[in-house]
């Protein structure tokens, strides 16, 4: 149930926005992509989820190439966010989960609970923009997990996120974790994932500057110094 990505490379004009890069995230463990604003991140993502087309490189998910039926199958939180607004939270999630694969029936079963698990049974029938903007973001993770996705990638999911709702949302990472989904994380912040993740590349210009665990990169005191200067 691994994801293994070899070569990739991905040029918008004179910028080489992802220049070869590889790595393997694997089940039950939590995959840190970390770097500046612009470091490629996104483009990577992008590329797996077959988003933006790769100028080289292979991407592998259980040993095979993403077709676009695995591809729909893949939990996915923007870095970009919006809902429909005028919809009504229990609508948007419906819709979003039967795109996903799910039947109605079992899409509404599992809105509801998931709802119910975030405080917000009762905003079910309520439209979208009366949600403040928290439980927006709330509705949002929802949507992304709700057809229980084995593959799930997290782009800046805690930028824009409140305090309390970070820590739900690491939470809730840690549950996917401990229920074997392969999780990438994106991050510009060292401090936000440090604790999440079990192994991260750093970015930079959209090359790996270095690669391992959170311990071992602690353990070097000058790659310390190193991700305080990117990030
Ligand atoms: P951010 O958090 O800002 O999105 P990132 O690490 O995710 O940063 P990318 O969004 O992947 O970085 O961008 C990498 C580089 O590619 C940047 O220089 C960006 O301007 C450029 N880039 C990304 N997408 C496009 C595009 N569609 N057209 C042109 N240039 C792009």
């Amino acid at each position: 149930m691994a994801l293994a990505v070899q070569g990739l490379k991905k040029s918008f004009g004179a910028v080489r926005a992802v220049d070869g890069i590889d790595f393997e995230a694997r089940p039950g463990r939590i995959f840190g992509l970390l770097g500046a604003n612009g470091a490629g991140k996104t483009t990577t993502l992008r590329m797996i989820l077959g988003l933006v087309a790769p100028d080289a490189g292979k991407i592998r998910w259980q040993g095979r190439p993403l077709d676009e039926k695995t591809r729909r199958e893949i939990g996915y939180l923007p870095e970009e966010r919006g809902l429909d607004e005028q919809a009504k939270v229990e609508e948007v999630l419906v819709y979003l989960g039967t795109l996903k694969g799910l039947s109605p029936r079992e899409a509404r079963r599992r809105a509801a609970a998931w709802l119910e698990r975030f405080g917000l049974g009762a905003a079910r029938r309520r439209k979208v923009k009366t949600l403040s903007k928290g439980n927006q973001q709330k509705v949002q993770f929802i949507a992304a997990v709700l057809h229980d996705p084995a593959l799930v990638i997290f782009d800046e999911p805690f930028s824009g996120f409140d305090p309390v709702n970070v820590d739900l949302i690491r939470e809730e990472m840690q549950n996917l974790k401990a229920q074997g989904k392969t999780i990438l994380l994106s991050s510009h912040r060292m401090d936000q994932v440090e604790a999440l993740v079990d192994e991260l590349i750093l970015l930079r210009r959209g090359r790996i500057v270095r690669r391992g665990t959170v311990a071992a990169l602690r353990a070097a005191v000058p790659v310390i110094k190193y991700v305080l200067e990117w990030f």
